[in-house]
């Protein structure tokens, strides 16, 4: 089941990646780790959690088996010291403490730790996120941040405006040359994402099923 819905998550973005330049990840929040295991046996390699503490079970459970974990949820400023030490990527970053904390926490022993900021591309009250005005102001920040490396943007646009939020986004990354990571598109926004120049989509209920959240 879970191989067959990868299947064709991967068949509706080879239909349009036409450059080779989307990677898939499979979020996998509130879902058992024998579905994650089922995922990774027919070769799935990225996943995203949303929730540190369910996270780092997994990444325990399944460790040895060469993932790479992205974290994708809210980022509480207490929770950052572990964030540090067991992700590759965090997509979540919506404050310049945040960063610093990570930059910071990030261990010696690894790689540089991969962030996104996250943009409130809708400028919703309701949403976290930079807006897109402060982006300019923040970006100069990362230049003295040693252990993390700002690779690009996240959104979650609202949901009756997704396409045009998909092309702002397209728009601003373009005046960062340095930066080559989009994050967006779900399952319902997978295809406009990819269209608007994705580089990352985050794929939960097309390829688990539907959560109750
Ligand atoms: C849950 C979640 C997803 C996956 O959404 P689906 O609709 O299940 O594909 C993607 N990104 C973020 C930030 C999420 O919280």
């Amino acid at each position: 089941m879970i191989a067959d819905n990868l299947k064709k998550v991967q068949d509706r973005i080879h239909a349009l990646d036409k450059n080779h330049q989307v990677t898939l990840i499979a979020v996998s929040k509130t879902k058992p780790i024998s579905d994650l295991q089922q995922a990774i046996d027919v070769g799935q390699q990225h996943f995203g959690e949303n929730y540190l503490q369910e996270a780092l079970e997994k990444i325990e459970a399944l460790k040895g088996q060469n993932l790479i974990w992205h974290f994708i949820g809210p980022v509480q400023s207490n929770k950052t010291t572990k964030i540090a030490e067991n992700f590759d990527w965090v997509h979540s970053v919506d404050r310049l403490k945040v960063a610093r904390r990570l930059n910071d926490q990030r261990p010696k022993s690894l790689e540089n730790l991969n962030v996104l900021l996250q943009i409130n591309i809708d400028n919703e009250l309701t949403k976290s996120g930079i807006l897109v005005d402060e982006i300019d102001e923040i970006i100069p920040f990362f230049e003295n941040l040693q252990n993390i490396v700002l690779r690009g943007f996240m959104c979650i646009p609202k949901l009756d405006n997704t396409e045009r939020s998909f092309q702002k986004m397209a728009k601003i990354i373009k005046k960062y040359p340095k930066l080559d990571t989009l994050s967006m598109g779900m399952s319902n926004s997978l295809e406009l994402a990819i269209g608007n120049g994705a580089t990352f989509v985050r794929i939960g209920a097309d390829i688990f099923g539907k959560r109750v959240d």
